[in-house]
């Protein structure tokens, strides 16, 4: 009688075998990992963009200080003069007195811009700071997560490369007409051997016949399901 529980074992490590390769490539296109990796890019041009925003508002800064620097001093030096009495004139006095009066209003607001400025300039770096943060910790999250990918990688490796052996082992011991016509039959089926409980192919799930089930029992030869076409394997078979 062939080796049908041996060819058995095959079939369902073959399942097995199949399954975690299925599973191990699923990992390997990890969801998660794809999703973290996309935030961190995100995050990095987002801070790239902000930091030549927040440069551009120093320069504006700088340019601002140095334009109230220069007012400033126009003003100072109009208003000594104004004091020190050089001037006599009293339509000289008006003209000036109203002109330093505008240089010291423009002054006061350029001061407020530069205030406004320097709030918006501290609100920047702390945002990018936080985002600084939130790259960091992602970075890390996703360094934790690749690293523990790897080590489920590695053991679904060689729990396969385990399966992988015992099946070499098993097919070893089959009889190799048994095992060539097996290969041939799973060009059509994934699981060509079908136990049968119940007088039912559990490939199929039909009824076999009396006569199919008599040639088990008698276990001479290899039985195929009369619907499916499997080879049968009946439990009570030596
Ligand atoms: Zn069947």
């Amino acid at each position: 009688m062939p080796d049908l529980k041996s060819l058995l074992e095959v079939q369902l490590y073959m399942g097995k075998l199949k399954a975690l390769e299925i599973k191990s490539r699923e990992e390997q296109q990890h969801v998660e990992l794809k999703k973290l990796r996309g935030e961190i890019n995100q995050g990095r041009a987002a801070f790239e963009k902000l930091k030549e925003t927040y440069s551009g508002l120093k320069n504006r800064l700088k340019s601002k200080e140095m334009s109230a620097a220069w007012s400033r001093e126009q003003a100072d030096s109009l208003g000594q003069k104004l004091y020190s009495g050089a001037i006599i004139n009293i339509k000289e006095i008006e003209t000036n007195s109203k002109k330093l009066e505008s240089l010291r209003s423009a002054v006061s607001q350029i001061e407020d811009e530069i205030l406004e400025m320097m709030e918006e300039k501290d609100e920047l770096r702390a945002r990018l700071a936080d985002i600084a943060a939130s790259i960091t910790h992602k970075t890390e999250a996703y360094r934790k997560m690749k690293k523990l990918l790897l080590t489920r990688q590695q053991q679904a490796k060689s729990e396969l490369d385990k399966y992988q052996d015992q099946i070499n082992r098993l097919i070893e011991q089959l009889e190799p007409r048994l095992w060539s016509m097996y290969q041939e039959m799973q060009k059509k089926l994934p699981d060509p051997l079908a136990r049968v409980e119940k007088e039912t192919c559990m490939g199929c799930r039909m009824g076999i016949t009396y006569g199919e089930l008599r040639l088990l029992k008698q276990g001479e030869g290899l039985v195929h399901c009369g619907n499916c076409g499997r080879i049968l394997y009946w439990e009570g078979q030596k």
